[in-house]
């Protein structure tokens, strides 16, 4: 098996590479290695169905995973849990694959993988709820002696959850283990830039700054494997999730429901820039309840409405009943988000201008400056299987390796 290492930089997309630095990480990825600018992203496009798509070669629909939370109608989003756990996900991972290979895992906030038995190493990405003693709950979601090591040895780095703190620490935990573990697969996520887009705006200094931040961190952790005898020859691959775009207009789906006497048949839950409909009831009749939406929907700022029926042929998940995608400039709050006074979000579907998310590997062995026609968020798992050399036959999507290898 060949040793890899898997960066994502949440929130990355086509539009940035304009922003890149020659003597950034991701420059030289792209100048000696391979790179796709155009993987389309999973509808919809959010961070915890991306990821999971991103590891299992799977779309919403096969993974189980088809937003950040599951429904749940009424609850507050701060009180909201989320899909954590590795056991949310119907469907085998690349850790999965590694591990029956005989090799060894290593994940620092890789979403929907806490509680991962494939995980020899695992930093969990878990959020406490009102009440939850953060300390207890990170130790029982990862694997408490990397936890606290990683706590003493760079927990100065960061200041809770900030950024661009989380992501330096993040980084250095990854370099470290990277160091001393020499895991057959390094997984880690870096939530810098989504952060500075969602409080700045999708192409604000700061987001720019943070691509930049992004491009020293994958410097360091390049330089991790330079300097690591057995790690010299692993692959240095970096993806992304979705974009973003700018919103101002709240949109709020509970109170057109109420307006139209459906709220006792569906409650809506947002994904920023779409949002599902699950039934409440027996009974409760979808294409009646689209042909009531269909005449006032621009005035909610609904752009597109889907049957269950298309969110089937985009491969969404199982469960809601239908779903919108918003206007431009629209944000769904479903009544609820304490936390929508955001400058720029996603959750948007196909053909969004956001929707080019970002494969790119380097290593011994890949093809330099080659650049991969446009492919879909679900070929990169077995891509990374196939570089890798390990099987990965759950994945539906398709193996790319050879193109990209000499
Ligand atoms: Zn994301």
């Amino acid at each position: 098996m060949r040793k890899a290492v898997l960066v994502s930089l949440d929130a990355f997309f086509d539009a940035d590479f304009r922003f890149l630095s020659p003597e950034g990480g991701l420059s030289r990825m792209i100048r000696e290695g391979s790179v796709c600018r155009q993987v389309k992203t999973v509808f919809p496009a959010l961070t915890y169905p991306a990821h999971v798509t991103l590891i299992t070669g799977c779309d919403p629909a096969d993974s189980g995973v088809g937003q950040n939370q599951p429904f749940q109608l009424g609850t507050p989003n701060r009180h909201r849990v989320w899909f954590w756990e590795r056991k949310h996900i119907a469907v085998s991972t690349l850790f999965d694959a590694v591990k029956a290979a005989g090799g060894r895992n290593c994940t620092v906030l890789w979403p929907v993988c806490c509680k991962n038995p494939a995980a020899r190493w695992c930093f969990p990405e878990v959020h406490t709820l009102p009440g939850e003693n953060t300390v207890r709950k990170t130790l029982q979601y990862g694997t408490p002696g990397f936890i606290l090591f990683s706590e003493l040895r760079f927990g100065k780095l960061r200041s809770g959850i900030a950024e661009p703190g989380l992501s330096n620490y993040a980084a250095a935990i990854t370099a470290r283990a990277i160091r001393r573990k020499k895991p057959d697969l390094t997984a880690v996520h870096l939530i810098d830039l989504d952060e500075m887009r969602h409080h700045h705006g999708t192409f604000s200094p700061e987001a720019k700054e943070a691509v930049r931040r992004n491009e020293m961190r994958l410097n360091d952790i390049a330089r991790a494997l330079a300097e690591t005898p057995g790690m010299e020859d692993a692959l240095l691959i970096a993806v992304s999730d979705h974009g973003q775009s700018d919103v101002e207009i709240p949109g709020n789906l509970t109170e057109m429901l109420q307006a139209l006497g459906l709220d006792r048949d569906f409650g809506a839950q947002s994904n920023g820039e779409s949002a599902y409909f699950f039934p409440l009831r027996e009974g409760a009749d979808p294409e009646a309840a689209l042909a009531k939406i269909a005449p006032v929907m621009q005035d909610h700022g609904i752009s597109k409405l889907y049957s269950r029926r298309e969110l089937d042929a985009m491969h969404c998940v199982a469960g809601p009943a239908f779903g919108c995608e918003a206007a431009d400039g629209v944000v769904f709050t479903d009544g609820l988000d304490e936390n929508k006074r955001e400058k720029a979000t996603h959750g948007f579907g196909p053909g969004h201008k956001a929707e080019n998310c970002l494969f790119a590997v380097m290593g011994k062995g890949v093809k330099a400056g080659y650049e991969m026609p446009s492919m879909p968020m679900r070929d990169v798992a077995p891509t990374i299987a196939g570089l890798m050399g390990i099987p990965f036959p759950s994945a539906k999507g398709t193996d790319h390796s050879r193109e990209m290898l000499v």
